[in-house]
């Protein structure tokens, strides 16, 4: 990026590559100080100088270590990703001999956020930069005994490159904001499917009930929450994979309400739902969305759901 830059889309920052020249000396998972870490050391265009960089979203600095002029920063409201997630971007930047941020300072994307330096652990002039797609500030040591952030993605997966000039980018697959589209509809972003906390979403098919729970009006359907029969007779799950039946309506295999009684059998009947939720939470690793059901908290894959207006 070039100082000053911004890329808002749909109302939300593009999380900026911070260099206007970038020749990576070191790359992610490299041999020497980034032993199983997502980190990059990037060089400007002439080794040894001491290049400006700026800030890739609207930051405030979390903590500063000035031996090593190092400064942690969290962007103030969610970003986008060159990966297409959305969520918090908590960043490390290291090595400006000239650091002068204080904790609780805000930087504007575009503006000045520091300069490459030499300080603290280096063998020359450069930014070390990683980043962690969350809001998660805690710093763990891993089994070279080098510190990083939890969620920690690679920079390319972190990154637009708009305007920066890559004079060596490791093979990284870098994406500008062009390669990954946002629709906007009067300056908010539009249904991209990619569900994050506050999306509007409605269940997306014709649901079997599996089993009813005896006595309740709650029903289990192993394709929505991923729990087997056995886990449900034997009780061997979290309360939240029984999903209420209240907001569903019995349908035919094929979804028509027509001669139905609304009567639930389970492993007979099928329902839908055409209510709107909204997101709470999203677990990653499961690729499914938390959404409350009757004051009844559910788990359900995300392919189960549909983002809506
Ligand atoms: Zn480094």
């Amino acid at each position: 990026m070039y100082k000053g830059q911004k890329s808002v889309r749909g109302g939300m920052e593009d999380f900026l590559c911070p260099f206007t020249d970038m020749y990576i000396t070191q790359g992610s998972k490299g041999s020497f100080s980034h032993q199983g870490i997502y980190a990059n050391d990037v060089r400007g265009k002439v080794a040894g100088i001491r290049y400006s960089y700026y800030a890739p979203c609207t930051s405030k600095c979390i903590k500063t270590y000035p031996e090593s002029g190092q400064v942690m920063w969290q962007s103030t409201s969610k970003v986008r990703f060159a990966n297409g997630r959305i969520d918090y971007a908590t960043y490390m930047t290291a090595h400006d001999d000239t650091m002068d941020a204080v904790p609780g300072q805000i930087v504007e994307q575009g503006a000045q956020l520091g300069n490459m330096g030499s300080k603290g652990n280096t063998t020359g002039v450069h930014c070390h930069i990683e980043v962690s797609q969350s809001k998660d500030t805690s710093w763990t040591k891993n089994e070279y005994g080098i510190y990083h952030f939890n969620n920690e993605y690679d920079l390319d997966d972190c990154y637009f490159t708009d305007y920066t000039n890559i004079l060596y980018g490791m093979g990284g697959f870098w994406r500008t904001t062009g390669e990954v589209p946002v629709i906007e509809i009067n300056g908010s972003e539009a249904l991209d499917q990619i569900i994050h906390p506050g999306s509007k979403v409605m269940f997306d098919g014709i649901f079997h009930v599996d089993i009813i729970k005896r006595g309740t009006n709650y029903f289990g359907n192993t394709s929505l929450t991923g729990v087997s029969y056995y886990n449900y007779y034997n009780e061997r799950v979290a309360s939240y994979h029984w999903i209420p039946l209240q907001d569903f309506t019995e349908v035919d295999q094929y979804g028509s309400e027509i001669n139905q009684d609304d009567i639930v059998y389970g492993g007979e009947s099928y329902v839908i739902n055409k209510n709107v939720y909204t997101v709470k939470e999203v677990d990653i690793p499961t690729n499914s969305a938390k959404i409350i059901l009757n004051n009844h908290a559910i788990w359900i894959f995300s392919a189960f759901l549909r983002e809506v207006q």
